[in-house]
């Protein structure tokens, strides 16, 4: 079969390596001449709302996929009349607008941080009358790794923090005290067969994911599943998706959902039985999905800014290294690490040896 991807980078790089072993074939649409991935399959370089791009990729993908939700409607609209496009549009339509998000969530009775819309100063005078501070303000649309967001920790914060938003349309969101972020990813197929992963314990500083957990037997695992399995029905979803969540007095609020395959789950290369990439490919495919049983510890470690060498890393017992082929650049993610291991103590040595080379080379 001949896979589409919309975006070139290192998702879409993973999902194609682990489609190789399936025999898959591979055709990226994206802007850049060397994004990680286009070496893995034939590159349709152009914009990705450009007609005749999507005329193609639609003529010649069996099955269409993205590893971004920032993908224009209009794209998604023609995928979606003219091929099969998984996940469906319409996970792209809720999770590309932070207010649809959370109202969507909302009426799922999932639960998540007080918020409100604002369009100017005023409303958002308005709205922090009922949310407490601290607050964060989000743009609604193409925020990412904590870009577009200003916290406000008081009313003399008001004013600065909306110019710094530059009037683009944004949510207010009560700050979340929480004691960890935690995340599910799971995945249907058109078959309608569901799995879920052992929910991943995330750190993130300066608003990016540095390190992500597998946990076992997590308390949370139970409600995290019923969250993910109501999104999955209410979007008629197929492929991964992945549920951010804080958890803060022993409840869970949701914060974001990511309809691809997520950097919280990338632990699972080695540390399940089947990855979240061979999943998502079993998913828009139809095949039968893969264990998503934990294979031991396992925990993940991002490498930002700077390439790491990889001697040192692989000098790391039970460390693995996954590079995406970019160079070196201020805040960006070049790499990651897994550590897995039966042995609970060895994890544990290694992870915080990975720990330190990551900060090593972190420039963010
Ligand atoms: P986001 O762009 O919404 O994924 O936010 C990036 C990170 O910022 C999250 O993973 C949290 O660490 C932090 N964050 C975002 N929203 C909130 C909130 N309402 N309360 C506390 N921390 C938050």
């Amino acid at each position: 079969m001949k896979i589409g991807i919309l975006g070139g980078g290192q998702l879409a790089r993973m999902i194609a390596l682990s489609g190789y072993p399936l025999a898959q074939q591979f055709i990226i649409l994206d802007p850049s001449r060397d994004a990680g991935a286009v070496k893995l399959g034939e590159h349709l370089q152009g914009q990705y709302d450009d007609p005749a791009l999507l005329a193609e990729l639609a003529q010649r993908a069996d099955v269409v996929t993205y590893e971004f939700e920032n993908v224009p409607a209009s794209a998604a609209k023609y995928l979606t009349e003219h091929t099969v496009i998984y996940p469906p549009a319409k996970a792209l339509e809720v999770s590309q607008d932070r207010l649809i998000e959370k109202n969507f969530l909302h009426d799922l009775d999932i639960e998540t941080a007080p918020f409100a819309a604002v369009n100017n100063l005023q409303e958002l005078r308005q709205a922090m009358q009922s949310i407490a501070y601290p607050a964060i303000l989000k743009s609604r649309r193409f925020g990412y790794d904590g870009k577009g967001q200003v916290r406000l920790n008081c009313e003399n914060d008001l004013e600065a923090a909306w110019e710094a938003m530059q009037n683009a349309p944004s949510i207010i969101e009560g700050f979340v005290p929480f004691e960890r972020e935690i995340s599910i990813i799971a995945v249907r197929s058109p078959s309608n067969e569901i799995a879920f992963y052992p929910v991943s314990e995330n750190q993130h500083r300066g608003g990016i994911l540095r390190v992500a957990q597998c946990r076992h037997n997590d308390p949370a695992q139970q409600l995290a599943e019923k969250y993910a399995a109501d999104l999955i029905k209410a979007l008629d979803y197929v492929g991964v998706i992945a549920l951010e969540m804080f958890e803060v007095n022993g409840q869970l609020l949701a914060n974001e959902f990511a309809p691809r395959v997520h950097n919280s789950g990338h632990w699972s290369i080695e540390g399940a039985v089947s990855s979240q990439f061979e999943n998502h490919l079993r998913a828009i495919l139809d095949l039968p999905l893969g264990s998503t049983q934990a294979n031991g510890y396992s925990a993940m470690v991002n490498f930002i800014g700077n390439n790491p060498n990889p001697t040192q890393v692989l000098a790391i017992p039970n460390a693995h290294l996954h590079c995406y082929d970019k160079s070196s650049r201020k805040s960006r993610k070049v790499a990651h690490a897994t550590i897995c291991s039966h042995d609970k103590t060895l994890f544990e040595q290694s992870l915080q040896q990975l720990i330190q080379l990551a900060e090593d080379y972190d420039d963010s």
